[in-house]
């Protein structure tokens, strides 16, 4: 910050001649006004008849001074009570996205616990590739759960050996599909190195035990 009044305008860098003196720098845009009290209606003139305030920026942490005071003092304001302190509509919705992104990071986190893509995931064919994604977040039609849950299916039960269906029962745990199975990923895999393999052996695995279609209730006799 510096002063400067009574001088012709030069203008700079940073800022014009011109109220309300927006400028740019990098990726900042601030506005510099007059600390005395004028209107936006006020000609120029009247408007830079005062003290002029500039706006610079300076490296921080580097043993300016004045510089360590500001910042000493904007730690003391940061540090204050926060929830009653005014902010602008942009902040607000800027601050309501961050939120949400970070709830929606999280859900995806939990609903998700393989973060590493399966190998060979974008090479697959649309189906492939979908069904790939719906098992890898616990929401693929081809399990029971899923369709209990969305509502088409009576229960959660596993239509090959009637326990509780999942993304991990038909992929790690059916007995049913056992030799499929092993066939594929050895005895007694883990989810995580199931999903963690080739993405096609995934899809094959599906195909082979025959749980490509949305195991449905069956008809009513
Ligand atoms: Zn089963």
């Amino acid at each position: 910050m510096g002063g400067r009044g009574g001088e012709a305008c030069q203008g700079s860098a940073f800022y014009s001649c011109d109220p309300p003196w927006l400028g740019h720098r990098g990726g900042i845009t601030f506005r510099v006004d007059l600390p005395v009290a004028t209107r936006w209606s006020d000609p120029p003139a009247v408007r830079r008849n005062g003290t002029e305030t500039v706006l610079q920026w300076v490296p921080g942490h580097a043993g300016l001074d004045g510089n360590k005071t500001a910042d000493r003092l904007a730690g003391e304001a940061t540090a204050g009570d926060q929830d009653s302190a005014p902010i602008d509509l942009s902040s607000a919705r800027a601050a309501v996205t961050r939120h949400v992104r970070e709830l929606s990071r999280q859900r995806a986190t939990a609903a998700h616990p393989h973060p590493d893509p399966t190998p060979g995931h974008d090479s697959l064919a649309r189906w492939g590739s979908v069904t790939l994604s719906q098992l890898r977040t616990g929401t693929s039609p081809l399990t029971r759960d899923t369709l209990h849950k969305i509502g088409p299916a009576a229960n959660d039960e596993c239509p090959a050996c009637v326990e509780p269906d999942s993304a991990a029962h038909l992929l790690t745990d059916c007995p049913a599909y056992e030799a499929a199975r092993r066939r594929r990923w050895g005895v007694d895999p883990r989810l995580v190195d199931v999903l963690g393999g080739p993405a096609t052996k995934v899809v094959t695995f599906i195909e082979d035990v025959r749980r490509a279609e949305p195991p449905l209730d069956p008809p009513p006799p």
